[in-house]
């Protein structure tokens, strides 16, 4: 048992504004531990009352700065924890802090950039590198991917997705067995044989977590994401299984209700983040204190999911994620706070060692049959099941000239077999009971007496039949055990059946045709691994119908799509990716040229070497020397080359690998930016459809179109704390800053939209595919972007990274109406 408090490590993320410095200072001495503290700005001190105190200390296991790298992170909170789970410990890493500080860039990771993988993937690529070392022992690993939103429980994998929308699934509930252990209903396992299996699990739920988002609900934000890998493992031939889980776990951002100042849905949610996250406080607090017997864990989901993370059977790890600016001391502090009183909580990590009731049932019965085999020897005769009908027929014959004998002497001889006696005492008893002999206390006292006479026997007997009893019983107990373990495992884990289906499907699902930068261009014979595409074709088909609307768009939402795409910021990153990975690809199919190369090679030199070897023998045989008296020179050089190109290979080959994961990586990352690209312009799409609707024929002002997708840059300057990813999107809901006159007609359409807003709201406000309606929104599009053209002063045509500046010179423009004339 390993007992240890929760390690708690904090994460500082780079601000934007370098105006924001001497708002904290890290204290890192060496010996000490190191000290977080938190200035807070005259100004903000003096606003609040008289004495509040000016600076704030607080201690952590380790402090990571704004240039801590994702590498360094992964090292120092998330490769310990990952060893403790590969020794057989349950292990949790939690990220706690507000909206924007980072939980999902230090969980998950960024979209952009393969160094910005997070904890997550490095993890996986961590355990799977480390269980291809150990070939002693089988290993098996299984994914679950669980969102909890509002209380309720999703499965981010649940094949089902593919058909449904989140709210439409079965809902994911906790079952609580009588030993207390919890069993998550409908969570599905998916078993992953592979690093790549497992990211693209991650992929698939990630994908499924942003499609359920809505422009008008910015689930992520709100929700909690616990990714957990299970491992089992297991000795050959040995009884014993060892599981462990690592939960990695993205929780809602923690900021409180008060400061959001929101209303209607997002209150609610507000809230319900604020209670499971306070349920959460709550528990911390309860384990805390000292001597207190109740801990609140079955208040929520998320606590009594996380039960053995906190205080129980794990090794945990929190990473507190600040944003230290300035407006967001008072979170900052609160995060830090709720650290500290994490770091009081101890837990008791076990090594979680079952015995595998199959397992020990196959060795049972292995040893049945050998004490079978013993007593066969004994016996001089192979057992049988049961007894023959005719050897029964003999027995009551022998029982009955047995009674029959008037002889006191006699005797009733069946042999040593425990089968006959047990049956001759039944059908003894069976004539007794039916009253057609008498005298039973002769027969029993003769029965003794003959006992007596064998002792020995009958000892031997007796003791391996008390061995055979005791085994059927521990069958029993077993088979009874296992059938339990079955029952659990239907219920909690949905049991395999459906990652068989799962995985038949995406077996019989086809490559896509038109596959990312074509992996098939790698030369024929490069390592196997890199040539397998199958997964490709999972995740692309996957994407393809996810998104899959392409070819159903209509021409004119195609051009406005091109339009869209030319001018959101992503574009940028997807170009600088796509060119990264034709890099790679280039990089990958150059050096799988150069393994193939140095692999003939190798084949060449080995030739070469026997051939030398030969013929120095042949020559020593025909001269009569046994063995050349000088070692070869020129046989040891082409030695030396041998051992030269081996290690050439094996570098080159370590390289490919390892391109192989970047590329794969960059692959996901681009699917993901392409889908939200995609997601992005149906919203925006709607919106301008909308706005065409409510404006024609004439309405005063093109301000209420909402503009594109802004500049990372820009979203940094003006987002809220709990809208920071799209604030566009934030803007329908919370009230904006500066009213935007609206007709009257459209108020009506958004307060429905917000009243309406359902628990979950499903994917975005209904497309129109009228194609002549399609191409009315496009000419009103391109007719606005034209104007706005011709307003910019020269070389300013996109001051703000594109059409958000759609929004700024609004009073500029002339009415919609004027735009979308006839024939404009
Ligand atoms: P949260 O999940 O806490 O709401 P995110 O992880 O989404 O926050 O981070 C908000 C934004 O800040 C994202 O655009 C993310 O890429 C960026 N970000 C967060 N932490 C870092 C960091 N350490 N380095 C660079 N960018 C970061
Ligand atoms: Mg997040």
């Amino acid at each position: 048992m390993v007992k240890q408090t929760i390690q708690i490590f904090a994460r500082v993320k780079p601000t934007v504004r370098k105006q924001q410095q001497g708002i904290y200072s890290i204290d890192e001495d060496e010996k000490l531990t190191p000290n977080l503290e938190i200035i807070l700005p005259r100004d903000l001190a003096d606003g609040f009352v008289n004495n509040k105190r000016e600076s704030y200390k607080f201690k952590f296991q380790k402090i990571f700065d704004q240039g801590a790298s994702q590498e360094t992170i992964f090292e120092n909170i998330a490769k310990p924890v990952a060893e403790s789970v590969l020794a057989g410990y349950n292990g949790t890493i939690f990220a706690y802090g507000q909206t924007g500080s980072g939980k999902t860039f230090t969980i998950t990771g960024g979209a952009e950039r393969y160094s910005d993988r997070g904890i997550i993937p490095r993890t996986l690529s961590y355990i799977f590198e480390q269980l291809q070392k150990d070939s002693s022992t089988i290993h098996t690993t299984h994914i679950s991917y669980l969102e909890i939103y509002n209380e309720c429980g999703y499965d981010l994998l649940d094949p089902r997705h593919e058909a449904s929308s989140l709210e439409d699934l079965p809902k994911v509930t906790i079952l609580e067995d009588p030993d207390q252990n919890i069993h998550l209903k409908n969570l599905s396992l998916h078993q992953a044989a592979t690093e790549e299996e497992a990211l693209n699990l991650l992929f698939l739920g990630d994908t499924n977590r942003m499609i359920a988002e809505t422009p008008m609900n910015q689930a992520s934000t709100r929700s909690h994401c616990i990714f957990t890998i299970h491992l089992s493992s297991k000795e050959p031939g040995s009884a014993t299984v060892r599981h462990a889980k690592l939960h990695l776990v993205d929780l809602a951002g923690s900021e409180r209700v008060a400061k959001t100042g929101v209303g209607g849905q997002l209150l609610t949610e507000a809230k319900y983040i604020n209670l499971s996250l306070h349920y959460l406080e709550q528990v911390i607090i309860a384990l805390s204190e000292k001597h207190r017997a109740h801990i609140p864990y079955r208040n929520s989901m998320m606590t009594s999911v996380l039960r053995d993370s906190l205080g129980g059977n794990c090794m945990t790890t929190m990473i507190a994620t600040l944003s230290l600016e300035k407006r967001n001391i008072d979170e900052s502090i609160s995060t830090c706070r709720f650290a500290q009183r994490v770091a009081l909580i101890k837990n008791e990590a076990v090594l979680n060692e079952e015995i595998d009731p199959r397992l020990m049932i196959i060795r049972l019965q292995k040893e049945i049959q050998e004490l079978k085999d013993e007593l066969a020897i004994f016996t001089g005769e192979q057992r049988t099941e049961a007894l023959s009908d005719a050897e029964l027929l003999q027995l009551e014959k022998l029982i009955t000239s047995f009674l029959d004998d008037q002889d006191p002497e006699s005797r009733l001889e069946v042999g040593t077999d425990m089968r006959k006696i047990h049956h001759c005492f039944h059908h003894l008893k069976k004539l007794l009971n039916d009253k057609k002999i008498h005298g039973k206390s002769t027969v029993s006292c003769e029965i003794k007496d003959q006992d007596c006479q064998e002792p020995l026997k009958e000892e031997e007997y007796k003791k391996l039949r008390d061995i055979l009893q005791q085994r059927d019983n521990e069958i029993n107990i077993l088979v009874n055990m296992l059938k339990k373990e079955k029952k659990k495992a239907q219920d909690a884990l949905h049991l395999s059946s459906m990652d068989r289906s799962e995985c038949r499907h995406s077996q019989s699902l086809p490559f896509p045709p038109g596959n990312p930068e074509g992996l098939r261009t790698l030369p024929s014979s490069a390592p196997k691994q890199i040539q397998d595409v199958s997964t490709f074709g999972y995740r692309s088909s996957l994407l393809h119908r996810k998104t899959g609307m392409r070819e159903e768009m209509s021409l004119g939402r195609q051009e406005a799509f091109e339009i869209f795409k030319r001018d959101h910021a992503d574009s940028v990153t997807i170009e600088d990716n796509k060119q990264i990975l034709k890099q790679r690809f280039s990089e990958a199919k150059a050096l799988g040229e150069s393994i193939n190369e140095t692999r003939s090679k190798i084949g060449r030199l080995k030739e070469e070497i026997t051939q030398r070897h030969m013929q120095q023998v042949a020559l020593g045989v025909s001269e009569n020397i046994a063995m050349p008296s000088m070692p070869d020179l020129l046989e040891e050089k082409l030695r030396s080359q041998l051992e030269e190109e081996k290690k050439r290979y094996k570098t080159m080959f370590t390289h490919l690998k390892a391109l192989k994961v970047e590329i794969e990586h960059l692959q996901l990352l681009m699917d993901k930016a392409k889908m939200k690209l995609q997601k992005e312009f149906e919203a925006w799409w709607t919106e301008e459809a909308t706005s065409l609707q409510v404006n024609s024929p004439a309405v005063n002002s093109l301000s209420h179109v909402k503009p594109f997708p802004q500049t990372p840059e820009f979203q940094q300057e003006t987002s809220q704390p709990l809208f920071n990813k799209s604030n566009v999107n934030a803007r329908k809901i919370l009230p904006s800053p500066s009213p935007i006159p609206h007709s009257q007609e459209h108020n009506s359409t958004s307060a429905s939209l917000e009243s309406s807003v359902p628990e979950r709201p499903a994917s975005s406000v209904p497309l129109t595919g009228d194609s002549q309606t399609d191409s009315d929104i496009l000419a009103f599009i391109k007719a606005r972007q034209s104007i706005l053209q011709k307003k910019w002063p020269h070389g300013l045509e996109k001051p703000l990274g594109g059409p958000s500046g759609v929004c700024l010179l609004a009073s500029t423009v002339p009415a919609a109406g004027e735009l979308c004339s006839p024939n404009k």
